[in-house]
């Protein structure tokens, strides 16, 4: 079994401060890094730039291999660990191999939970948490017309953004009255919300939404989503804060904005918001009827 003196699992923001602080204090101990992320450590924050294709996944690395060899670090990366036996004083990982331990530090970051939406499991949708995940919307992109973003916070705007300069039409669904609640007031919101929707980002504030569908119309291979948002009583949250991660949990819940997509679905339809400038409407009504990405080769009518 491998023996290292310093385990760190993780290699994000919060592995990197301790490894670097380690090395203030003890210049020669073993220390491993190991990451589930197949690359080098990048910050997460930049995500939203590699969805637009602003920034190449290969350039934004935090830390190179020069960096870890003068540290005398060993860096693993594309391992995760499943399990932690703490009287082995080891880790097991996904394959089954062992790396025995002095001391462990768990830097594994948070999980968004996926919010509890009905029928949430029965459409594509993307979450925007890891680097493949951002890989995976920026080739969905190309494949869309409509994205819904799940969720007004910092990351879901700066998803709708980068969404939006790659080419799709946004809408994003936020349950607040107005976005950003938890950064700014309504008065500074308001100023971005106009400059959202002045490049084309249709932002459906105080709504929930409350159940989504992949409908059959006939197409072979067609669907459409359907986003039940009602801003009285919707059924759950679009986004719910992110659960620290723990490698035995093993959670089937991920990450925590989803956005919502469907590359073959014939139109995108949103029901029961209040639209814009008519805060009071009560019956549910179409919102939209977006067009999502049809093939007149696979249906035609
Ligand atoms: C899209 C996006 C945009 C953001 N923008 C901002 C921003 O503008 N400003 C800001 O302050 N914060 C922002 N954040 C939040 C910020 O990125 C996080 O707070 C920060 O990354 C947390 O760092 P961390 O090291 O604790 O965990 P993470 O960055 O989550 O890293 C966790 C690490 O653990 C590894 N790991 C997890 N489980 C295992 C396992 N079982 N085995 C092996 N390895 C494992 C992962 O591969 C990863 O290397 C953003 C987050 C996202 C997702």
């Amino acid at each position: 079994m491998e023996q290292t003196h310093y385990l760190i699992v993780g290699a994000s923001h919060a592995a990197l401060s301790a490894l670097h602080a380690i090395r203030l204090h003890d210049a020669e101990g073993d220390i491993t890094v190991l990451t589930r992320d197949q690359s080098l450590p990048y910050s997460p924050t930049v995500l939203p730039y590699v969805v637009s294709g602003r920034s190449k996944p290969e350039r934004v690395f935090l830390r190179d291999e020069e960096y870890f060899a003068r540290l005398k670090v060993k860096y693993r990366c594309g391992v995760a660990v499943k399990r932690v036996s703490p009287e082995k004083g080891a880790v097991q990982l996904a394959d089954g191999e062992e790396i025995g331990f002095a001391k462990l530090l768990l830097a594994t970051g948070a999980a968004p939970v996926l919010p509890a939406i009905p029928g949430l499991a029965e459409v594509k949708f993307h979450v925007l948490r890891t680097m493949n995940d951002a890989i995976g919307l920026r080739e969905a992109v190309p494949k869309i017309k409509h994205a819904l973003v799940l969720g007004g916070g910092l990351i879901g705007m700066h998803a709708a953004e980068n969404l939006a300069k790659g080419g799709a039409q946004v809408t994003v669904v936020e349950i607040q009255p107005h976005v950003l609640s938890g950064y700014f007031d309504a008065d500074a919101s308001g100023i971005i919300e106009k400059v959202f929707a002045a490049n084309g980002v249709r932002l459906l504030t105080a709504s929930r939404v409350a159940g989504l569908a992949a409908r059959g119309d006939g197409c072979p291979g067609g669907g459409a989503l359907q986003g039940h948002a009602d801003r009285r009583r919707g059924a759950v949250r679009a986004a719910q804060p992110p659960r620290a991660q723990l490698p035995a949990a093993r959670r089937a819940g991920r990450r925590r904005h989803a956005v919502a997509q469907d590359g073959r679905a014939g139109e995108s339809v949103l029901h029961g918001a209040a639209p814009d400038g008519d805060p009071g409407a009560r019956e549910p009504r179409c919102l939209t009827t977006a067009c999502w990405w049809r093939s007149p080769t696979v249906c035609s009518r």
